[in-house]
């Protein structure tokens, strides 16, 4: 069994998230990835973030009926701010002995991740997958391998670091880094959210649930 986890603010969640969980799902050959919500989300100002039942109840709309997404509410159940290392190490305990776990997020979040809470624990812990992510980076394409590898030999791991196509990058003592792509969908929650403040039309960026979730809790307004 192979795992995916795949975390976030999902402030909303749109179709972006959806299609790159689908993707690496399917591309990647895992079982199921689950869409985990942060509490607090550490990097983030509080404001303008919708709670956090709210969040978790759009994810759970939007993956309705897709046996292969999951949500998860661990972070949200958890006291304090999520950290993804306690994520991971949470997983790795309660699923079977057998499972590959695997840490999915888009590019833009992996150039910042020398900033999460022990995050050589963290990368010492979990093969990550990082997704190509429209105008993440001032490259795109092909060169978003080139973008991770270079993020990795700077801020990660300078010696040793071997790249090797599909199998991604192995750096002393790190687990596997592999860079994945999935159609350039260039959606934010950010555009999502300034969109409904702005009264302009959401339809076809998120689900029809979410927007309509969105209108009758009156979020983002
Ligand atoms: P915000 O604009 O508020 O930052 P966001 O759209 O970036 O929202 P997040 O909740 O911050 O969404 O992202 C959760 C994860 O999904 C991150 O790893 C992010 O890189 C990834 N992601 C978000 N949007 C896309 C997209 N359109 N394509 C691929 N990955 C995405
Ligand atoms: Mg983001």
């Amino acid at each position: 069994m192979r795992v995916g986890l795949f975390g976030g603010t999902f402030n909303p969640i749109h179709f972006g998230h959806l299609r790159a969980a689908l993707e690496v799902k399917e591309g990647f050959g895992l079982d199921q990835v689950f869409l985990i919500p942060a509490a607090v989300p550490p990097h983030k100002g509080r404001t303008g973030v919708a709670p956090a039942e709210d969040r978790l109840r759009m994810i759970e709309l939007a993956v309705e009926g897709d046996s292969g997404l999951m949500v998860s509410d661990v972070e949200i159940k958890r006291s304090g701010p999520s950290f993804t290392i306690d994520t991971v190490r949470s997983f790795q305990q309660s699923l079977a002995a057998d499972t590959d776990v695997f840490l999915v997020m888009g590019l833009d979040a992996f150039l910042e991740i020398d900033t999460w809470k022990s995050f050589r624990d963290l990368l010492a812990l979990v093969p990550v997958v990082v997704l190509s992510r429209p105008h993440a980076a001032d490259c795109s394409g092909d060169r978003d391998e080139q973008t991770v590898h270079d993020f990795i030999r700077s801020k990660l791991s300078p010696d040793g670091t071997v790249c090797e196509g599909p199998a991604g990058c192995k750096a002393p003592g790190l687990e596997p880094i592999t860079v994945f792509q999935v159609t350039a969908l260039d959606i934010s929650s950010t555009r999502v959210r300034e969109w409904v403040r702005e009264g302009r039309s959401i339809r076809y960026l998120v689900p029809s649930n979410v927007r309509h979730y969105i209108t009758s809790k009156g979020l983002y307004r």
